[in-house]
């Protein structure tokens, strides 16, 4: 058995659209025996049911077919928003230029002559791997890019820019469903002590710990944490009411109250203060000001937890 490249590309699935019976099997043949999965098909319009409803990264299509011809189908397919990349390969007969200059126009990365020649078809193969691995690298690194950009880089909590965003869409949607939404926003108590007594670095650690253990005291896939500031952070409670939101900053408080945090040989305890906002839309009709005064709300409250002694929560309904 011929092996093309290595690893995934034999994996890549090959769509061949061809309607005559014996060039199929030829090329399935030649495509099989290179270690490639194949799914043959008889015309364009068969070819594009395929592709709605699976991926297949490589296309090998006859020009002259009834129902969709292979030009027909290499316009539709990049009009199409798929998966990924289609690599197209037309399939022209040898004393055409003209068809194979119509393929291209129509969309097709590469031609091949028919009758299909092994060494070439192989050839025009390992250039469309070539470029659908270069095209899955690229998606790659553009994810990890995405989902790096709105993670605060110390913590891991989104960060205020992500905050910003995603709020307004967690209002959009309670005005839409006429839905309570509720907002923490805390603050560590004395923290600028932390840093002064054992250092920013302590300081950075102890944020990490406190964003950690916050991550596992709200609903995982429902609620969210946002870095707002230096040592102020946001839970955004869809769905919640001013009572359970208290409730749930009740719980955070006494976890954080509780926790002993060891660094640099000394025990550390932190506390911190919560301010509480909530609101309930009273009919859909939408004013996005209300991101702003949820924090806004949530803010007041905190200033006066803090004004009230620390380590502890205040609610506002707006
Ligand atoms: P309060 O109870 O009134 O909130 O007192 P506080 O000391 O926490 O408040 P203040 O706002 O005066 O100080 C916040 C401190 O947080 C000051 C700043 O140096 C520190 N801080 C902000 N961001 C970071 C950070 O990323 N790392 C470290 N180590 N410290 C930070
Ligand atoms: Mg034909
Ligand atoms: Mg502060
Ligand atoms: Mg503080």
């Amino acid at each position: 058995m011929t092996n093309v490249g290595s690893g995934q590309y034999k994996h890549h699935q090959v769509l061949v659209v061809e309607d005559s019976a014996l060039m199929r099997r030829v090329l399935d043949g030649h495509l099989q025996e290179m270690g490639y999965r194949t799914v043959t098909v008889e015309n364009g319009r068969q070819a594009l049911d395929k592709l709605v409803t699976g991926y297949y990264p490589i296309v090998i299509t006859d020009l002259v077919m009834p129902e969709m011809d292979g030009r027909e189908l290499c316009m539709a397919v990049r009009e199409m928003s798929l998966g990924g990349y289609v690599y197209l390969i037309m399939l022209t007969s040898r004393d055409s230029r003209e068809d194979m200059i119509r393929g291209l126009e129509a969309g097709a990365d590469e031609y091949l002559i028919k009758p299909v020649n092994r060494a070439e078809l192989m050839v025009r193969l390992k250039t469309a791997e070539r470029i659908l691995t270069l095209e899955s690298s690229l998606k790659k690194s553009y994810e990890e890019i995405k989902a790096l950009s709105v993670r605060d880089p110390l913590t891991r909590v989104y960060n205020r820019g992500y905050l910003d965003e995603r709020l307004v869409h967690e209002v959009k949607r309670a005005f839409r469903f006429e839905r309570p939404i509720s907002l923490i926003m805390f603050d560590i108590d004395h923290f600028k002590l932390i840093n002064d007594t054992f250092g920013h670095t302590v300081g950075d650690r102890v944020l990490v710990e406190c964003a950690d253990l916050l991550k596992l005291s709200i609903r995982q896939e429902i609620d969210w944490i946002a870095r707002y500031g230096g040592e102020e952070f946001v839970i955004v409670l869809p769905e919640t009411l001013s009572p359970g939101a208290f409730v749930a900053a009740e719980r955070l408080r006494k976890n954080l109250a509780t926790k002993v945090m060891a660094a640099d040989g000394a025990e550390i305890r932190v506390t911190a203060s919560f301010g509480v906002s909530s609101f309930t839309p009273a009919s859909q009709k939408e004013d996005l000001s209300m991101a702003a005064s949820l924090i806004a709300g949530a803010d007041r409250a905190l200033y006066s937890a803090k004004k009230e002694g620390r380590n502890r929560v205040e609610c506002v309904q707006l």
